[in-house]
């Protein structure tokens, strides 16, 4: 199928929340990372997101261009391209984006997205995060209200994050003392600020104790309580309507209960990277290994195409990060969920 437009990606979200599963969102960051991506949900028959990160985004445009944007609009344009060719529904989206970089990343994208409305052309992405939690709230809600009224006229969904997901990502590290636990106060104040805009759809990252990054166990201490206390609040204060629909960051390295619990209090999507990054390089390091004498021309041999040509490692990196993100559709009980009917 195309890429979803706003209903139908509206549609796969409320179905989630209202079914208690979630949507694997996969970062990438190549023709090949994307692919794998289509080629896992397809499997599992389960509608899903592909995401990009600023980094992500100047990786694929290239080491000397190195245009966060421009990188991000080659990925879209490619998964606009060949989705159709996956029987599933696939929605585009942008991954943390501080406000320091908005103007090189979210806001260029719009503005794409802007441009190819007027010209009577399908949005390029779905969604785009900003991710103003190393802001004062205040301020990252100021910002946050004037970025959703602006998505909100192309049909665009913003995400937004309050408390700090703990860890590194794309070299973005979080304080030591970063807030880890969002508060119940905090999601009221999201409610009412960006309640505000009416008719606008917004994600809301709120964090339970979540690291980017996989680590050892014990080192972690999620609590999905927080988000059943967070849609609790909301609901005493606003109805059943204003209940969150949530995004589970860091989500590498969770437990299945942990990730059960957190679907069952309106988690709606779940990133994922390092996990797939993972499973990507190590098919890669298998190759290397079994054919070490065909990748390299050692004691003076020729060593062997077939082995050292990249499609070859690549195409069973593709496969193995597809058998990963089966895994995060199953994990996330959105095997056969998908709303395509072929
Ligand atoms: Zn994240």
């Amino acid at each position: 199928m195309p890429v979803a437009d706003y209903k139908t990606y509206c549609k796969m979200i409320d179905r989630a929340k209202e079914k208690h599963f979630a949507y694997p969102a996969i970062n990438v960051s190549s023709l090949t990372t994307a692919n794998a991506v289509l080629k896992g949900l397809a499997e599992s028959k389960s509608d899903g997101i592909i995401q990009v990160s600023t980094g992500g985004g100047a990786f694929a445009s290239g080491s000397s261009v190195k245009d966060m944007a421009l990188g991000a609009i080659s990925i879209a344009e490619h998964v606009h391209r060949v989705a159709g060719r996956y029987p599933i529904f696939v929605a585009l989206h942008t991954d943390h984006c501080q406000a320091k970089v908005l103007d090189n990343y979210v806001i260029p994208l719009i503005q794409e997205t802007e441009r190819r409305r007027t010209a009577g052309l399908p949005n390029l992405f779905n969604s785009h995060m900003f991710d103003g939690s190393d802001l004062p709230l205040k301020e990252n809600l100021d910002i946050a209200v004037k970025l959703l009224e602006r998505c909100h006229r192309s049909e665009l969904i913003l995400e937004i994050e309050a408390g700090v997901v703990g860890g590194e990502e794309d070299g973005i590290k979080a304080e030591a003392s970063a807030k880890l636990y969002t508060t119940p106060e905090d999601t009221l104040e999201v409610a009412r600020r960006l309640g505000s805009v009416k008719g606008a759809r917004y994600f809301l990252a709120a964090t339970f104790g979540n690291v980017h990054g996989v680590y050892k166990p014990g080192h972690v201490k999620l609590r999905p309580k927080v988000l059943k206390e967070c849609q609790e609040a909301v609901e005493r204060e606003y109805g059943k309507a204003a209940r969150f629909d949530l995004v589970f960051h860091g989500g590498s390295g969770s437990s299945l209960e942990e990730i059960h619990e957190a679907l069952d209090y309106g988690v709606v999507k779940m990133n994922l990277d390092t996990d797939t990054q993972y499973a990507f390089t190590r098919a890669i390091v298998d190759h290397m290994f079994k054919n070490y004498s065909g990748v390299l021309k050692v004691d003076g041999e020729v060593g062997n195409k077939k082995n050292y040509d990249p499609r070859s490692y690549l195409a069973s990196a593709e496969a193995a990060m597809a058998e990963r993100v089966k895994q995060a559709v199953r994990d996330l009980r959105a095997a056969g969920k998908t709303m395509f009917k072929g």
